[in-house]
């Protein structure tokens, strides 16, 4: 007998190859979903790496594939694949987007995200699938199937914002990547990362969005005990984006240059924004402190203390006393 999780897991994969197989056979398919990816300049291998695929306009769609197959409606609703309307009626949850499935760790479909193609005010950019038995989104990470091998090859991970950050990073010959699509960032999807490397570098959107996030994933990859570096991109492009006005090799050679410790980041970062003034310069050097506090080893804590010390030219045991006291408050 199955369960309702694999079940809905079954149903998951065959939705998943459903779509797939529109993207590249079925007219609408090729001539809307695969020509905005080719559009967008992503290659065919990477598009086949990460199965990605097209969902028809038509509203119920998968909805009758499904029963033509002999699959319960039951697990189309319960994987959040299709919607049950008034009068019992069912209808696809995707409708006329390309699909991104998320994949598990071990390769399993868990969920879907969907992206409209072109922009809109009626409906929003992407559409995901909702939790459910077989999918906690706080809990997983989209690419992470695609990246293990290369995140312990590498010792170190990559972490970005969206599902095309992912494939234009791969494309660009950048495998060791995870996106935390959008929401803010959870423990157990550091967590998970951390299962692999003790290294993590946040390559966010280089917007106001983007640097909020980065500050506040900081502060949670330091109470995991992990290291944790910071790419910050010119404002308005993201991983994608960036990448596309380049060659691999000078986008690759953006990030070597680029890449900082956490206390560079928010130094240089609040430093802009502080400049002389005595009162925010005390503010940012506490916040630095807040951070440095979270760090779990203590001989870490030490070193950064030292770094921030030098940085901000500030007496390293005055500022080993601060760093100890908000360790004291934490506690
Ligand atoms: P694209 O390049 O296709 O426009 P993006 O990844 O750059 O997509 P962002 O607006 O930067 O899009 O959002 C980052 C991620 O957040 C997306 O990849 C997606 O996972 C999630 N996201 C964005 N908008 C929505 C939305 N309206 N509903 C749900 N999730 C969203
Ligand atoms: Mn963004
Ligand atoms: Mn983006
Ligand atoms: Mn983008």
């Amino acid at each position: 007998v199955q369960s309702d999780r694999e079940s809905m897991l079954i149903i998951n994969n065959f939705a998943q190859e459903y779509f797939t197989n529109i993207l590249f056979n079925h007219v609408e398919g090729r001539s809307v979903g695969l020509a905005y990816f080719h559009e967008r300049g992503f290659r065919d291998d990477i598009i086949k790496k990460f199965s990605l695929g097209y969902s028809l306009e038509q509203r119920d769609a998968l909805v009758k594939e499904a029963e033509k197959k002999g699959f319960k409606q039951e697990y189309l609703i319960k994987t959040g694949l299709c919607l049950e309307g008034q009068n019992g009626y069912i209808s696809d949850r995707f409708r006329g987007r390309v699909i991104f499935p998320v994949f598990s760790l071990s390769g399993k479909v868990l969920a879907f995200g969907g992206r409209v193609l072109k922009k809109s005010d009626k409906l929003a950019k992407y559409v995901n699938s909702p939790e459910s038995e077989v999918y906690h989104k706080s809990n997983e990470l989209y690419g992470i199937y695609q990246a293990k091998q290369a995140i312990v090859k590498n010792d170190c991970c990559f972490l970005v914002e969206g599902y095309t950050d992912v494939l234009s990073m791969h494309q660009a010959g950048i495998e060791n990547v995870v996106a935390s699509s959008g929401t803010s960032l959870t423990p157990g999807q550091i967590r998970l990362i951390h299962r692999f490397t003790n290294n993590i570098i946040v390559l966010y959107d280089g917007d106001a969005a983007g640097i909020k996030a980065s500050l506040r994933g900081i502060d949670l990859i330091l109470k995991e005990g992990m290291n944790i570096k910071v790419v910050l991109l010119p404002d308005g492009d993201d991983p994608d984006s960036f990448s596309k006005k380049q060659s691999a090799s000078s986008f690759t050679e953006y990030i070597k240059n680029n890449e900082v410790d956490f206390i560079r980041f928010k130094t240089n970062l609040l430093l802009q924004s502080a400049g002389d003034d005595p009162i925010k310069r005390a503010a940012l050097i506490s916040d630095i402190v807040q951070s440095i506090s979270i760090i779990p080893d203590s001989i870490v804590r030490s070193v950064y203390t030292k770094e921030c010390s030098r940085l901000m030219d500030i007496n390293e045991e005055v500022l080993l006393r601060e760093v100890n006291k908000k360790k004291f408050d934490l506690l």
